[in-house]
């Protein structure tokens, strides 16, 4: 029996196998490896597909974070909200920076940060809103927007699950007065090692972002700034060029892929995700919840089907933020999906076949 991977990198790879070592090799033999056409190009790229006006290439989705928070000029004394339920990088450049972690439950029906639980959460140190567009799907931004607005926050979108979603017609991306993507490899645009981007639409906030990015420098020795080493690696843009084009491809094929989970699926006692009329989903997981999760994800791995668990742990549980003094029960909606949660297999080369075969094996467990 073949794998069901979680995702195939290697599948995706192989179907594009040319066009990526072509572009590979040009930067090799170009000997441009730091900045250059391929970065540049691709930021432009990659800004025209956010529908937004800047963009600026980062080494990871963790570095577009801080970068975005920096130029904000956050730090000690500050607080920004950040959902309870997401990826450590999201909070970490909070602490990073020196600035405190306030979280927010997610609401129960998208796993999106709660709108309605913002604004009890703001004080006179709130300086901006994290939302997370989880999954791949959009949070609910307009009333986020009102409520940042209301009381003069910044917001920064973590989009590094969704490239390509949108909300109200808008792409994740330009919605935030600045949007952070990851291009991890297993991320519907991944790189074929770290990379990130900062997209604003703000003229302003694009030049801050681009000299943080690198040394805090105007023109090379000249430095305005306290800066870092950010860039966007050339070899990675070069490939991100490539994959780029694919990009909304293989989004549909993940959005069939999952409209196929949901009807294979309808008659179980799997909670499914559920699509905002809001938003375009564009499934970087497709997570479905069980009070058994664990059993499942074991039994599917005996049979060669990988699944994954997005996420285990809630932000307030973790070690690593013990100092912020929350306790179990704090925000009983993200506690209750990291103890239900299932990530079923989800990739741009993920067939019917996979699909079905995933779903049987399911109905087998659950009934
Ligand atoms: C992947 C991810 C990040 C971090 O991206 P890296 O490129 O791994 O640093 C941040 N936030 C969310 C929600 C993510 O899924």
């Amino acid at each position: 029996m073949t794998m069901i991977r979680f995702v195939d990198l290697k599948k995706q790879y192989l179907g594009i196998k040319q066009e990526i070592d072509d572009a590979v090799l040009g930067v090799l033999e170009s000997t441009q490896y730091i900045l250059g056409p391929e970065v540049t190009a691709f930021e432009s790229e990659f800004a025209a597909y956010c529908e937004a006006d800047h963009c600026i290439g980062v080494s990871s989705g963790l570095d577009a974070l801080t970068c975005s928070l920096a130029v904000l000029g956050i730090g000690p004394g500050d607080e920004v909200i950040v959902p309870a339920d997401t990826f450590i990088a999201t909070a970490l450049p909070v602490t990073l920076l020196g600035a405190t972690v306030r979280l927010v439950d997610c609401e129960d029906q998208y796993f999106n940060i709660d709108p309605a639980a913002i604004e009890g959460a703001i004080n006179e140190n709130t300086r901006a809103i994290m939302p997370v567009h989880l999954y791949g799907q959009i949070a609910d931004m307009d009333p986020i927007l009102a409520v940042a607005k209301k009381h003069g926050l910044y917001v920064i979108e973590d989009a590094a699950q969704a490239h390509g979603a949108r909300y109200k017609g808008k792409r994740a991306g330009s919605i935030g007065d600045l949007a952070c993507f990851s291009f991890y490899p297993g991320k519907n645009l991944g790189a074929y090692g770290d990379g990130g981007a900062v997209v604003t639409n703000d003229p302003e906030l694009a030049q801050k972002a681009r000299m943080y990015g690198n040394y805090g420098q105007t023109k090379k020795y000249h430095h305005e700034s306290i800066g870092q080493n950010m860039r966007l690696d050339s070899v990675q843009a070069a490939i991100l060029r490539v994959k780029l084009k694919y990009l909304d491809q293989w989004n549909a094929t993940r959005v069939q892929m999952a409209d196929l989970y949901r009807e294979h699926l309808a008659d179980t006692k799997l909670l499914l995700p559920q699509c905002a009329s809001f938003s375009d989903h564009v499934y970087h997981l497709f997570v479905v919840r069980h009070p058994d999760r664990d059993r499942i994800l074991e039994k599917l791995g005996q049979d060669q089907i990988q699944s994954g668990l997005h996420y285990p742990i809630p932000i307030h549980m973790q070690k690593s933020y013990a100092h912020l003094g929350y306790k179990p029960g704090d925000f009983p909606v993200a506690e209750k999906l990291a103890e239900t949660c299932l990530s079923l297999p989800m990739h741009g080369e993920l067939t019917a076949g996979d699909v079905e075969t995933v779903c049987e094996k399911l109905k087998t467990l659950i009934g």
